[in-house]
Parts: C-alpha cells; structure tokens; sequence
C-alpha cells in the first residue's frame, strides 16, 4: 500500500478496538473524542504534510526493504544527511501543529533496535534482526505510526527491577511458551500510544544478570487483548468540553500521553527482538535516547517559532513592539531557540555508521542538545509571558467577548494598539497561555525537561563521552608539564 492520507490514517485509527480510559470512564471512541481528538489531529499532520510536494524531501524517504516512498518516520537512517532531514523534518512538524506530534517515538525506536538487534544475532546466532527487519517492512507497507515505547513506572528507583517488592514495577516476561512468551506490567507516559497502530516495547535501563527476565523487546498491535490504556490528564483539558475554541488558544492540535498496562500479554516469536540477552539493554536504551534527544532538537524548535511569533505579535498589539528591550527579548528568544537547533544538527552531522549498517548521531551532542532543552524552553516561555503581560492569565473568556451585557466592556478595555481587534489580541495570548501553562505545556516545558531522560540522564552521558584524559593530555602539551 502507498502512503496513507490524513483521513485514511483517521479511518485506520477508527478501526482500531482500543481499550482506553479517561476520567474514569471507558472510552469507546477516542477518535472522536472532544479532548483527545486534538492528539490525533497532530499525528494525522505527519501524514498530510507527507502529500505536500513542497515538502517531500524532508517527509519522505526510500524504504531499505522494498525501495518504495515512504514516510520518513518509518525510515531507516542511511546518512547523516537522513539525520539532518529526520530534525529538518520534525521542526517543519512542530512549526505546523505547535504540539506534540508522538511519531517520532517509534522513528527513534526503530532505529535503535534495527542496530542493537542486529549485535545481539552476532553474538548469540538469534534472529531477532530478521524479526525487526520484517516487523519494520510491515510497518511501512501499512504506513502506520508507532509508539515506542520505553519507560517503566519504575517503582522504588533505588531498587533493580528484580528487587522491587512488587515484581510488576518493571514490564517482564512472566511466561515463555513454545510459540512466545507472556508479558506483565506497564510503560509510562507513553505519548501518542493511543494514536498508534503498533506499540514497540524496550527495556528502560541497563541491566544484570538477575533482571534477565526484565530484557526484553518486542511489539505488538495496540489493541492486543490485555493491553489498557488509561489517559493522563493535562493543564486545562477540559476547556476542550466547553465548546470555544478560542479559550482554547490551539484548538486544532495538541499531545496525549497514557499510562499503558500489559496484563499477561502474548507476544509471537518473530515480534521478539530482545528475551533475555540483558548485557544489550543498556546499548538499546542508550540508542534509543540518543535518538529522541537529538529528536528535540527539532521538534521542540518547530514549537519555540510558534511561541517567538505569538510573543512578537503579542508585543505589535500591545502597541510595544518598536520597544528596544521587547526587541531584545524577542532577539534572546530567537538565539536561544536556534542554538538547540544548531545542536540537533551537529549531532546529525556527526552520525556515523552502526555495524548494522544504519546510522547514529554522534551521542555526546545529542546529550548536549537535549541537556539545552531542559532549560532554553523554559526561558523562551519566560520571556513569551514577559512580553504578553499579566492579561496572558486574565482575559476575561470567549463567553464574555460576545455577552450581551459584557461584550461591549471587553472590547472597550480589552483594546490594545489602534486597528488591533480584540478578538485577534486574545487569541494569541491564549495560544502563549497554551504553550506555556495550558495542554501543550506538558510538551513544550515538562516534557522538554524529562522527555527522552530527566537532566541528570544527559550529564551521566556527557560525563562518559566528554573524554577529560584526552582534554587533560591537551593541557599537559600545552603547558609542558612532565610527570
Ligand atoms: Fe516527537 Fe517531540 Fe513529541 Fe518526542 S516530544 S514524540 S520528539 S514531537
Ligand atoms: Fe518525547
């Protein structure tokens, strides 16, 4: 099958016999559901932008398995000039949905285990490498997304997996079979699952021998019988129930994340890609965040443009933008903005090939970009709420702009610069209001802080990669000093 259209990526998702949960109530049709339909409407953007010509080279790529056009977010990376695209590609995205999109999670999972599975055969003659590579081609040929999915609720974080006292803490193989094994427990925050077709399950850290139980990969369709998602809630999602679009700043996109259970779930030996080879869980968790946190680098960027040019014209009508310190904000928002992107392009840059044959980006700039991300955002959102003013958290709502009796007060006082209407002046600060503290927050700030790894994550990497013998061997020669 070719490329699917937006609304046939929908049609699949209707199709789909999920078991989701949200506000304590099943959802029997998430599709269509007021809060999350946004979510769906992110992911079915990757689709819609992959149909544009404009931007095919960016959208789409040539599948190593079948030579056919497919969407780059089921693509193998063959270059750093994939890498480069792959971050070109996801800014593009964030620029035109100023959300969460939750493609890339299975993109950056697919690549990581293409490379780690392909080490594990060479070293124990398995084959999980021909089992990824068809389940992968599969994928294409369906055009699905996927969601990869990470990490474990983790219990008590100073405890192993296999010395949590509930054993559940970290997803495990309860039972093997002669035709695959059984799986218990859960993956956390898993963005876009609900949007998904497929989900591709990882281990989430580095691994003894007695958490062999606990080392394991595999995938299977999202609507697998004893999979439950239940929906975490986000900062003002019921604002969707009140039917204006307007108090919603970005009505059209936004992200979903859900805690996803695994009760007993049977997995068929070719969807296995890891069972019990613990010494390569650390390489798979290390690939896969290396990939999502040079994901960052563009995704998160495509936001920040949105963000720099809601505050810009947040300034204009506030009748402050020919103000020199407004312009220097915006100057400060734009150099921090571009310099997590100069990063998710020097990793791309500096990607070199894996023995699989794919292509890695270099990891101590990847830790580096996403180390940026945890801060840079949240100073680009302070600076967007700096130039909006106090009005960003206090405009009266839609239902007050078109009342009656207080429609004529808002519009009388809600005035900022002369031929600036009303209307236009709250829509954009209630789009920075979205960015900063509403729906999308969890994306653009929280996420930017824990997504792909929580700060401290990166600076054990950087640590490990930033190679201080060789830099104090540089200092030695330098100064001549001999020991
Ligand atoms: Fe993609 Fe960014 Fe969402 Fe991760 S946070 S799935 S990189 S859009
Ligand atoms: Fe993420």
């Amino acid at each position: 099958m070719a490329m699917m259209t937006g609304e046939q990526y929908v049609e699949s998702m209707r199709a789909m016999k999920l078991k989701v949960y949200m506000f304590g109530k099943k959802i029997e049709n998430p599709v269509d559901d007021p809060i999350l339909r946004p979510s769906l409407n992110s992911v079915k953007a990757t689709y819609d932008l992959a149909q544009n010509p404009e931007y095919e080279d960016l959208m789409t790529a040539t599948s190593i398995f079948t030579g056919e056009k497919i969407n780059r977010f089921l693509h193998i990376h063959q270059s750093p000039e994939d890498l480069v695209k792959k971050v070109k590609m996801q800014r593009l995205c964030g620029q035109q949905t100023a959300a969460c999109f939750q493609r890339c999670v299975g993109m950056d999972a697919f690549n990581a285990v293409y490379s780690t599975s392909y080490e594990i055969d060479k070293k124990y003659g398995t084959s999980y490498f021909e089992n990824f590579k068809k389940f992968a081609a599969y994928c294409q040929e369906k055009d699905f997304t996927v969601d990869g999915a990470m990490t474990d609720p983790k219990g008590d974080r100073g405890l192993a997996p296999h010395a949590q006292p509930d054993p559940d803490m970290y997803l495990r193989v309860v039972e093997k079979r002669e035709d695959g094994i059984v799986v218990r427990g859960a993956k956390a925050h898993q963005t876009g699952a609900i949007n998904s077709q497929e989900i591709l399950i990882m281990p989430t850290i580095s691994m003894g021998p007695e958490d062999k139980d606990y080392a394991v990969a595999f995938a299977v369709p999202t609507d697998t019988e004893g999979i439950t998602m239940i929906i975490g809630r986000q900062s003002c999602d019921t604002r969707k129930l009140e039917g204006s679009e307007l108090d919603v700043g970005n009505s059209e996109f936004g992200g979903v994340e859900a805690l996803v259970i695994f009760d007993d779930v049977f997995v068929p030996n070719d969807r296995i890609f890891l069972n019990g080879e613990y010494e390569f869980a650390g390489m798979l968790v290390e690939r896969f965040a290396g990939y999502h946190r040079q994901s960052y680098g563009g995704c998160k960027v495509g936001v920040g443009d949105v963000l720099i040019g809601a505050s810009a014209l947040a300034a204009e009508y506030n009748g402050v933008a020919k103000a020199s310190h407004i312009k220097d904000k915006l100057i400060e928002m734009i150099h921090l903005n571009e310099t997590l992107y100069c990063c998710g392009i020097a990793c791309s840059a500096e990607g070199s090939e894996t023995e699989s044959g794919n292509y890695m980006i270099d990891l101590l700039l990847a830790n580096v970009c996403k180390q940026n991300v945890t801060r840079f955002p949240y100073e680009i959102a302070r600076l967007a709420e700096d130039i909006a003013g106090g009005i960003m958290v206090t405009a009266p709502s839609e239902a007050d702009l078109r009342g009656e009796e207080t429609g004529k007060w808002v519009e009388k006082y809600m005035v900022g610069a002369a031929g600036v209407s009303v209307e236009n002046r709250i829509r954009i600060l209630r789009l920075i209001e979205n960015l900063c503290l509403g729906t999308a927050a969890v994306g653009y700030r929280t996420e930017s802080l824990h997504g792909a790894g929580s700060p401290q994550a990166q600076r054990i990497m950087i640590s490990r990669q930033g190679n201080l013998p060789m830099k104090k061997e540089l200092a030695k020669k330098i100064a001549k000093v001999k020991e």
